[in-house]
């Protein structure tokens, strides 16, 4: 049939709707964002029981309706259900289903968002990263695949280029690094430790793959904590319902 399409895509959201189906948000190469209708998913013998859950990379048939898409068939290349039992492992990998849903948009190409949440609920199962690290690094280099990346490559009021033993700030209101005598000028800049900048443009610039192959210690990781989340709660103007939980419990 010629409405039908075959996409490449993640489920970031499952809701149920009705007795026994199922409405998902798909995140896809093809496509975007786009959210498809799957009938009878909730009954125990449907071929989507299993598909049609959050953390799902696959390749989705859908029917293009009028106004919906409707789930007509599923491979599943990952489940990840092992996630679904690590506390709290799963609330940091439903924050950034949100975040990514957060930026998705309909019609545009979504591969390396897809990629990038390959690699990060990967790192979340391995038990040798700490997943507080794999925040930071999802929600830095989330921002720069968004384009909202942070200057840290250059002073972001005068541009000028920082030596490597130089004292470096970073500034929430300018949006990356100052030098010395920027960040005396009264604007809101904290110390930032030369791994901490080191880490930062190693998360802006490495390839998917290497992503997680670097570790810090407790206190640049902190560090990294304290800019990152600061910054990605200031360009993001939602509160993540997720997170919030994630909050609570790591307190
Ligand atoms: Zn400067």
């Amino acid at each position: 049939m010629s409405d039908l399409i075959t996409v490449q895509g993640v489920v970031l959201l499952a809701a149920p709707v009705g007795e026994y189906d199922k409405r998902i948000v798909l995140l896809t190469r093809e496509r975007g964002k786009i959210s498809a209708f799957a009938r009878g998913a909730r009954r125990p013998n449907s071929p989507f029981m299993a598909a049609a859950n959050p953390f799902v990379f696959g390749t989705f048939t859908l029917y293009e309706g009028r106004s919906s898409y409707n789930l007509n068939q599923v491979s599943v290349t990952n489940h990840f259900v092992e996630l679904a039992g690590m506390q709290p492992g799963i609330y940091y990998g439903y924050y950034f289903l949100e975040l990514a849903d957060y930026f998705g948009r309909e019609g545009t190409d979504e591969r390396e968002m897809m990629n990038l949440l390959y690699v990060t609920v990967k790192a979340l199962l391995n038990p040798k990263i700490d997943q507080r690290l794999v925040r930071c690094v999802y929600e830095l280099r989330t921002m720069a695949e968004q384009g909202l990346c942070p200057q840290v490559f250059e002073c972001a009021a005068c541009g000028h280029e920082t030596e490597e033993k130089e004292p470096v700030f970073f500034s929430q209101k300018e949006h990356g690094i100052l030098c010395g005598s920027c960040a005396m000028g009264g604007r809101d800049a904290a110390r930032l430790s030369g791994a901490a900048l080191f880490a930062m443009r190693f998360i802006i610039q490495a390839p998917m793959g290497k992503l997680y192959t670097f570790k810090l210690t407790e206190e640049v990781l902190k560090e990294l904590e304290y800019h990152v989340g600061r910054y990605t709660a200031q360009n993001t103007d939602k509160s993540f319902r997720s997170l919030d939980i994630l909050e609570m419990m790591t307190k």
